[in-house]
């Protein structure tokens, strides 16, 4: 089987780079190595924010309406080439192939809102502030900002991010995750189909080192970051030190509590769901079941029993629910964190490490043999003070907490250092009233597992779920991708009055 180069896309073409650096990108479901992507140094970063600055004078200066045109073809072609996008997301990530489907469609979503760019840039205007004098705001682009991105999500993440930047004026420098660094180039291809200038939109591929220069380039305005916590926190405090804007969106450990008087049925479904889809590796993934009162007794059983009959397969099979696991590292921290817990005394109900993965591949005719493989995995009786409650595992691993009643599972939440998404399943409005205004989470889902916000209402959690004050897209993304001036004007009538020396006020 052959290898295919990965390469770095700047100002319009796809370029080799200088450095010598690459890195092997494997098929997760069979452990074949099917690409060797180049790891960007510094002079790669220099060339890709050189092509986005001498880019961006006309860009920006380019009518919102003219640059949403693009945006309207880039959306047509996205919408022509979604299942090539999906294809080529299982094939480097793993994830089931229809997961992949809907998330080149939240991915897509975005772009249909950049679209509305020259609504979404209209400023706001007073007439006669003071006599003759009118005041109005403009929000103009930053510059050349730069998007890093995590494996988890190569096509949706990366959407969260440069479609309202460029369609803001702004260009873009891509830093995909290098595990999965192919859908970039499909949509960078895209772009430039749609008619975009060349150098508005580049992708260098990399690890460590391109980040670093990009945190570091003077020409770099603005960073958005989504990864795991450590990462963020450091790329925010190293790019708040440069003067740079920064939203940096980190890991999470979200809950779902399951009332008494919840839907049973309804609540298994979810929780089965948002633990083990995409094999729990999504910053939204459910890790941890808060079983409230005697609704754990109620639900365990049935998780037990799903959790076993989970159909985890090749991602290219549509029969599967859940995928092999990204890749041999991940594979083996999350086996390790299955080992950690049984030490810690929690009861493994599920153990996903049985799991032979050799069959996954009996109607796609792919040899899973050497695959990344594990089964869903369920503990029950966690506690708050074990690791594998309070550290991000990502993988398809539940943890079953029993609390007495609603104030210790709402205690319990809030106490959590992470607060990306929760939810609570109930049928009682009260309680779910009482939830929404009292958790400490940015995401909040009543009777929904997974609670992402659709493309106008902006994505981002609390705590050390998120670094920064705005959250991805949405307003706060055009904000995020903007700043705003303030512009006083007055025509003079008539012969000069003198100079004032008291501070000016509304005549
Ligand atoms: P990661 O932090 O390892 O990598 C994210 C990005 O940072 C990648 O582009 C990677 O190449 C780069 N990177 C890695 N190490 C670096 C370092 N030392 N210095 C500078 N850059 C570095 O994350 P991942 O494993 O790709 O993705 C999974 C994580 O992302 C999970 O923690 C998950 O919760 C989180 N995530 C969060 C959100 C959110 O919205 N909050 C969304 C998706 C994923």
């Amino acid at each position: 089987m052959s290898i295919t180069n990965i390469d770095h896309f700047i100002g319009g073409r796809l370029v080799t780079g200088s450095s010598p650096r690459t890195q092997d990108v494997t098929n997760p479901a069979t452990g074949r190595v099917t690409g060797r992507v180049a790891l960007a140094g510094r002079a790669d970063v220099d060339l890709a924010v050189a092509a986005a600055q001498a880019a961006f004078p006309a860009w920006a200066d380019t009518p919102p309406i003219r640059r949403a045109r693009v945006l309207f073809k880039f959306l047509e072609l996205l919408n022509q080439h979604r299942d090539a996008l999906a294809h080529a997301i299982t094939a480097e990530h793993g994830k089931v192939f229809t997961d992949a489907q809907g998330e080149v469609t939240r991915g897509i979503e975005i772009v249909e809102f950049a679209c509305g760019i020259p609504q979404l840039l209209k400023s706001d205007f007073t007439d006669q502030v003071s006599t003759h004098i009118d005041n109005w705001t403009l929000r103009q682009p930053l510059g050349v900002v730069a998007g890093i991105t995590p494996f988890n999500f190569p096509v949706m993440v990366p959407a969260w991010m440069f479609p309202l930047a460029i369609a803001a004026g702004n260009t873009f420098v891509l830093k995909p995750s290098p595990i999965d660094p192919s859908p970039a180039l499909l949509l960078a291809d895209l772009l430039r189909q749609a008619g975009l200038p060349d150098g508005v939109f580049n992708v260098v591929q990399g690890d460590k080192e391109a980040v670093d220069a990009l945190i570091e380039h003077p020409d770099v305005k603005a960073v958005s970051f989504v990864g795991s916590t450590p990462i963020a926190n450091a790329i925010y405090e190293a790019g708040a030190r440069q003067g740079k804007r920064v939203q940096a969106l980190g890991g999470a450990k979200n809950h779902l509590v399951v009332m008494p008087d919840a839907d049973i049925g309804q609540a298994v479904d979810a929780l089965i769901g948002a633990a083990y889809g995409s094999a729990g590796e999504r910053c939204m993934a459910i890790s941890v079941a808060v079983l409230v009162g005697d609704a754990a007794d109620r639900v365990v059983p049935r998780l037990v029993e799903r959790t076993r009959a989970l159909k985890v397969l090749d991602g290219e099979d549509l029969a599967a629910e859940m995928g092999p696991i990204v890749s041999r590292a991940a594979h083996e921290r999350i086996s390790r964190y299955i080992a950690l817990g049984e030490q810690e005394g929690a009861r493994l109900l599920v153990d996903g490490r049985r799991f032979d993965g050799a069959q996954a591949g009996a109607a796609t005719g792919a040899d899973t043999s050497g695959g990344f493989w594990l089964g869903g995995t369920l503990f029950d009786h966690v506690t708050p003070a074990m690791r594998i409650y309070r550290e991000e595992i990502f993988g398809p691993v539940l943890a079953v907490v029993r609390v007495r009643d609603f104030a210790e599972a709402v205690a319990l939440v809030n106490a959590h250092e992470f607060g990306n998404g929760v939810s609570l399943y109930t049928r009682d409005g009260h309680a779910a009233r009482e939830f929404g205004r009292r958790v400490q989470v940015g995401m909040v889902g009543i009777n929904v597992p997974i609670p992402v916000p659709m493309a106008w209402h902006g994505f981002g959690g609390w705590k050390k779920s998120l670094f920064g004050d705005m959250h991805a897209y949405g307003a706060e993304g055009v904000r995020f991708y903007t700043k705003q001036k303030s512009i006083m004007q007055r025509w003079p009538q008539g012969i000069a009055q003198g100079a004032e020396f008291t501070m000016p006020t509304a005549q």
